[in-house]
């Protein structure tokens, strides 16, 4: 959260300067199509990407398909065109294919450096002119791919395709869209054991938040879902890609709370999860939880909107089953919306649910 406020803090600073464009060493900036390349790449950094709508820099198919066509456009909040200045670090051919590599960064007052992303594209023509492709559309064609159900996998060639998962998914999306009145729709899943790969897949050769211990990771967009360490198997993400969009007016720990109980969390369940929060808040009562969602993380593995949002989905689910609980994804963005929303499906009063979250906690740790 301290991280969001500080991006967002940062935006509010690039957005007023506008983008700005440099280059480290160009080899060949003499070179024709490199110059239109440059071009290119510099008039689509000005054409505002961060709205994403119909731009004559990137190539007609992938905005045909696909809504939100720069896939790296929402892989940063606000946005990866917050306005941080873009240095172009190479640009390179591969036949009439050409990899352009820019770190997204900037100096601080100090003058130390703040890296953002370093980021590929391409560029390649489409009826004689240039024209900017996603790296992912590129790369992808190098990993297997297998359809199984609705869902296209996605995953390395050193991997081994388990059906038997692949189909577990399937079912799972078959009965969360059953529980929530939706029809399933079909999207692209991809995979790999460490989460960084996929990250590379999709152009990312760095990104705030890149490193630490090998663990499960997962991120969705509006048709894809992204899934390190779970295999065929990573079923919050595929809630999300599944049900959000259904329920635009919810708070976000209601869909993360949901997500938590029908898929886990980071690998785990959120029974898992819950255990763990028991014993760190018996340790921690100085923590009011009447002001729960001014949390963030508890620590590297357990997130207070999975745990306690999904307690809180729990017993909404519990007391009043799936059309309660269609309710709650549709009770208000705001944070008193989702305090209200838990007086209203659970009648607990905001200042009555430190002690209610601390007990329930505690009687669903023992189950
Ligand atoms: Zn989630």
């Amino acid at each position: 959260m301290k991280q969001l406020h500080f991006i967002l803090l940062l935006f509010l600073t690039f957005h007023l300067s506008g983008q700005t464009v440099t280059y480290n060493h160009v080899v060949d900036s003499a070179d024709t199509d490199t110059k239109a390349v440059m071009t290119l790449f510099e008039k689509y950094l000005s054409s505002n990407p961060q709205n994403q709508e119909e731009n004559p820099y990137w190539n007609a198919k992938e905005q045909q398909n696909h809504q939100n066509y720069d896939f790296l456009e929402s892989e940063f909040h606000p946005s990866l065109y917050m306005g941080m200045p873009v240095h172009v670090l190479s640009i390179k051919f591969f036949g009439d294919l050409c990899q352009i590599k820019a770190q997204f960064s900037y100096c601080q007052d100090d003058g130390r450096p703040y890296v953002l992303a370093i980021a590929n594209y391409y560029a390649k023509k489409e009826q004689g002119t240039y024209k900017l492709f996603n790296a992912l559309t590129i790369n992808k064609q190098y990993w297997n791919c297998a359809t199984v159900g609705i869902v296209d996998f996605y995953y390395p060639p050193d991997h081994i395709f388990d059906e038997a998962k692949a189909q577990k998914l399937n079912d799972f999306i078959t009965n969360t869209c059953a529980s929530f009145g939706v029809r399933p729709k079909p999207f692209e899943y991809y995979l790999a054991t460490d989460y960084d790969e996929i990250q590379q897949l999709k152009g990312l050769d760095y990104y705030v938040g890149m490193g630490g211990q090998l663990a499960p990771r997962g991120k969705s967009s509006d048709d894809k879902v992204y899934c390190g360490g779970l295999g065929e198997y990573y079923p919050h993400e595929v809630f999300h890609v599944q049900i959000d969009e259904h329920f635009p007016n919810k708070h976000f720990w209601v869909s993360e709370g949901i997500a938590t109980l029908l898929g886990g969390s980071r690998g785990q369940s959120l029974h898992w999860h819950i255990k763990r929060t028991n014993r760190y808040l018996q340790q921690h009562p100085e923590i009011d939880l009447s002001n729960m969602l001014e949390l963030s993380n508890m620590d590297s593995q357990t997130a207070y909107h999975y745990v306690l949002g999904g307690l809180i989905a729990k017993k909404i689910r519990d007391k009043g089953g799936w059309s309660l609980l269609k309710s709650f994804m549709s009770s208000g963005k705001r944070d008193e919306d989702y305090y209200r929303a838990i007086e209203k499906y659970l009648g607990v009063k905001r200042s009555a649910l430190n002690g209610y979250i601390r007990g329930q906690l505690q009687l669903e740790a023992g189950k």
